[in-house]
C-alpha cells in the first residue's frame, strides 16, 4: 500500500536540500539586548521588541498580578464567558491612546487581519492591495470572496490607475477596500498613507492600514502611522495593529469608529470562535499602553539609536536601502553572502538574521536589523564595529 503521508518527508527534504527550511534558533532566557542564542551571549539585533517592553518591570509585574487575581486562562471566547474586565479596560485605554472612538482586541494580529478583512468585503466588492503587503493580509483577502487588484509598492500613481479602472467595472463594485502595511517589514519604508487616504476619499473607498511595525515607533509618542501623517479617523477608517511588536507582548487589535468595532465583534470569526487572551496577556498589554503613554523616553531613544546606526553604516559604505524607520536592511546582494555575513556577525557576538530569496528578490539578499531602545550607545557602536569587521573580511565594503 502506498503511504498517504509520503509527501510530508519528500517536501520537507526538498526544502532542506534547497537550504530553504527554517533553522530555529534557541533563545534561553528573556529577549533582552544581550540574549543567550544557541548557547552564546549575543547582542539581539533582529527582534520586534523595539522598545524593550517585553522586559519592562511594570509590564512583567502586571502579568504576574493578573494571574493572581484572574487566573491563568479566560475560560471561554469573548462573546460567551471569556470577556473579562481586563479585556474591556485594555480596549478602552487603547482607543484613548490611538485617539479613536473604539478599539477591539484580537488574539493576534494575524487573527485580526484574517478575521476582519473577509467581513468588510465579499462578493461584488474589490480589494486593492499594495504588492508587498504582509501574508496575514493576503490570507484575509483570500478568505473573502471579493475581487483583488494589486498596485505597485507604495505607488499612489499606480493605485490611482487601479481605482480609475475599477470605476469602469460593470456592474459597479458594491464596496472598495484599499489596504496597505504602514511600515513595510523587509525594507523599513513607510506607506504614503496621506496620498492613499486622499485617493480613497475621492473614490469612495475604505482605507485599512496594518500598522504592526509603525506602532510604538512612528507618530506622537509612538501612536503610529495615522498620527505620523496627522490623519483623521474619517480618512483612515480601519487602523489595525499588534501587541506582539513594540508593545512587547502578543495580541492584535483594530481601532476606528464605534460602528466598526460593533460590526467587527459581531462578525469576525477569529474573534467569535477562538478563546480570548489570558488575563496575564491582557494585563501586560494594558501596562505596555500605559508605559508608552507615560514614558516617552523609549521612543526618543529608539530614534536616536536608529539615526546613529544608519549614519555610521552609510558612512562605512554599506547599502542600507530606502528605510525611514528603525528597520534597517543591510543589502549585500547574493543569498550566500548574506548568510555568510550573518554567520560571521554571530561569531563576533551580533545576532541578525539574513533575509534571502524568496522573501526578497534574488539579488537583494540582506541582513535585516531592527533597532531597540533598550540598547546603550556602546551596544549600538558594538554592532557597527561588528558590521565593519565582518563587512571588510567579506569584501562587502
Ligand atoms: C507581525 C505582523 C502581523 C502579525 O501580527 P501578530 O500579532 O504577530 O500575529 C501582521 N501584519 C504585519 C504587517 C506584521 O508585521
Amino acid at each position: 500500500m502506498r503511504d498517504p503521508t509520503s509527501f510530508l518527508r519528500t517536501e520537507y527534504d526538498e526544502l532542506v536540500h534547497a537550504d530553504l527550511d527554517w533553522k530555529l534558533r534557541l533563545l534561553a532566557g528573556p529577549s533582552t539586548p544581550w540574549s543567550i542564542v544557541d548557547g552564546k551571549k549575543v547582542l539581539m539585533f533582529c527582534s520586534n521588541n523595539y522598545l524593550g517592553l517585553s522586559n519592562h518591570p511594570a509590564v512583567k509585574e502586571a502579568a504576574m498580578e493578573a494571574i493572581r487575581t484572574h487566573g491563568a486562562g479566560s475560560g471561554s471566547v469573548r462573546p460567551i464567558a471569556g470577556n473579562m474586565d481586563l479585556h474591556m479596560e485594555l480596549e478602552r485605554r487603547l482607543a484613548q491612546f490611538k485617539g479613536a472612538e473604539a478599539s477591539l482586541v484580537y488574539q493576534t494580529g494575524f487573527a485580526a487581519n484574517s478575521g476582519l478583512i473577509p467581513q468588510l468585503v465579499g462578493e461584488g466588492d474589490l480589494v486593492v492591495s499594495d504588492e508587498l503587503n504582509h501574508g496575514s493580509i493576503i490570507d484575509g483577502v483570500r478568505l473573502s470572496r471579493a475581487e483583488r487588484a494589486v498596485y505597485k509598492h507604495a505607488d499612489p500613481g499606480d493605485l490611482e490607475r487601479v481605482l480609475d479602472a475599477s470605476e469602469q467595472h460593470s456592474p459597479a463594485y458594491r464596496r472598495i477596500l484599499i489596504i496597505t502595511d504602514g511600515v513595510f517589514s523587509m525594507d523599513g519604508d513607510i506607506a504614503p498613507l496621506d496620498k492613499v487616504s486622499a485617493l480613497g476619499a475621492t473614490h469612495g473607498a475604505m482605507v485599512y492600514v496594518d500598522d504592526a511595525h509603525g506602532e510604538g515607533v512612528l507618530g506622537e509618542g509612538g501612536r503610529g502611522i495615522v498620527s505620523h501623517f496627522h490623519l483623521s479617523r474619517d480618512q483612515v477608517q480601519v487602523e489595525m495593529g499588534t501587541f506582539s511588536k513594540a508593545f512587547g507582548v502578543v495580541g492584535g487589535h483594530v481601532s476606528g469608529s464605534r460602528d466598526l468595532v460593533n460590526f467587527a465583534y459581531n462578525k469576525s470569526r477569529t474573534w467569535l470562535l477562538s478563546g480570548s487572551a489570558p488575563p496575564a496577556v491582557a494585563a501586560a498589554c494594558l501596562a505596555a499602553v500605559d508605559v508608552l503613554e507615560h514614558e516617552t523616553d523609549h521612543v526618543r531613544r529608539l530614534w536616536e539609536h536608529t539615526r546613529r546606526f544608519k549614519r555610521a553604516m552609510a558612512d562605512l559604505g554599506f547599502d542600507i536601502g530606502r528605510s525611514e524607520t528603525p528597520i534597517t536592511p543591510i543589502i549585500v546582494g547574493e543569498s550566500s553572502v548574506a548568510k555568510r555575513l550573518s554567520q560571521r556577525l554571530f561569531e563576533l557576538g551580533l545576532f541578525a538574521l539574513p533575509i534571502v530569496f524568496p522573501m526578497v528578490a534574488k539579488d537583494r539578499a540582506r541582513i535585516r536589523t531592527i533597532m531597540n531602545a533598550a540598547l546603550t550607545v556602546e551596544d549600538v557602536d558594538f554592532a557597527i564595529s561588528a558590521f565593519e569587521t565582518a563587512g571588510k573580511e567579506l569584501s562587502i565594503i
